[in-house]
């Protein structure tokens, strides 16, 4: 059997087992793999992760507070997450570990169309906003990041220089903004990167920069909050004509770009997002 997992803390609510089980049914790979969670501490997680070869494992996913640490113990790491600096895949293979990031690539494949010479906002400065700045800015979006403590955003733009630019200038188009900047501007592109909205009672016009008036046609507003219901933000934008994505698709392409890297089989959208969706 090979052996696949989820690696949280916690990760009880987790639905990549469902939705990568679901995946590797109905690619006919259930007798032969599977995928499960599995809840770790952060005072173990390089010790348990370490041993995870020789208990049938071939690659894990990796979520919070892990992936900074993920990243940290790995053999090898690709571009994506070294810039980034932090990985949600982890590949052992011949006793080596391997760390990926598909946070990023999940992201712009949920897009559908390439954010290039779009203005973009992020909204947070936490490890997926890291992810989301990375890749929007790598495509040549114009990127503004927000985030509620505003020394973390000019922190991301900051690392990001270091890392996106071999001599550590800063990066063109990208910078941080005050809340009353975004409030004020016009975005094609709207990445919800905060915990905002995982709580059904929190009110996202309060708590983040956005002005309802400009969530309509031709913006694209990505909540990479999820649960068993729209989230406020994503259930407004959605009425007033925006482009609205889920977090559960975002979830569903990061998993999917995981999966190809272990198998090297393209993975059943259309599965996984039925599995991601049914909780
Ligand atoms: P994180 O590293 O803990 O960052 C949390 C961010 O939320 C910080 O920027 C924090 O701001 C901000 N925040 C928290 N409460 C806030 C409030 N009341 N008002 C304004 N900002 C607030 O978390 P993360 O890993 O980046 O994840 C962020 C969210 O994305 C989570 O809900 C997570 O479940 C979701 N997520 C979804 C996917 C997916 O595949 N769909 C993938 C990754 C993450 P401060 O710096 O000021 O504290």
């Amino acid at each position: 059997m090979k052996r696949l997992a989820v690696i949280g803390h916690p990760v009880a609510h987790s639905r990549s087992p469902a939705m990568q089980n679901a995946a590797l049914r109905e690619l006919g790979l259930d007798g032969d793999w599977s995928y499960e969670a599995i809840e770790m501490p952060p005072a173990d997680f390089a010790q348990l992760t370490r041993a995870l070869p020789a208990e049938g494992f071939v690659g894990a996913n990796v979520t919070i507070p892990h992936k900074e640490a993920a990243l940290a113990l790995a053999d090898s790491a690709s571009a994506a997450a070294t810039e980034i600096g932090a990985a949600n895949t982890l590949s052992f293979d011949g006793g080596e570990i391997r760390a990926e990031n598909t946070d990023a690539p999940g992201l712009l494949e949920s897009l559908g169309k390439p954010p290039s010479g779009k203005r973009a906002l992020v909204l947070g400065a936490g490890g997926s906003a890291r992810a989301a700045a990375w890749a929007l800015a790598g495509q040549g979006a114009m990127v503004e990041v927000w985030n509620r403590t505003g020394e973390r955003a000019d922190e991301l733009v900051r690392h990001l220089g270091r890392t996106l630019t071999a001599s550590g200038e800063e990066v063109p188009n990208l910078t941080a903004v005050s809340a009353g900047q975004a409030r004020a501007a016009g975005y094609a592109l709207i990445v919800n990167c905060t915990a905002v909205g995982l709580d059904p009672g929190d009110d996202p016009f309060a708590e983040l920069p956005l002005a309802p008036g400009r969530l309509g046609r031709g913006v694209t507003v990505v909540d990479l909050v999820y649960g068993g219901e729209p989230t406020r933000l994503a259930a407004l934008a959605g009425e007033r004509g925006a482009n609205v994505v889920d977090g559960l698709e975002v979830l569903v392409r990061q998993g999917a770009a995981s999966l190809r890297i272990w198998t090297g089989m393209e993975p059943p959208l259309d599965a996984m997002r039925e599995a991601a969706r049914a909780g």
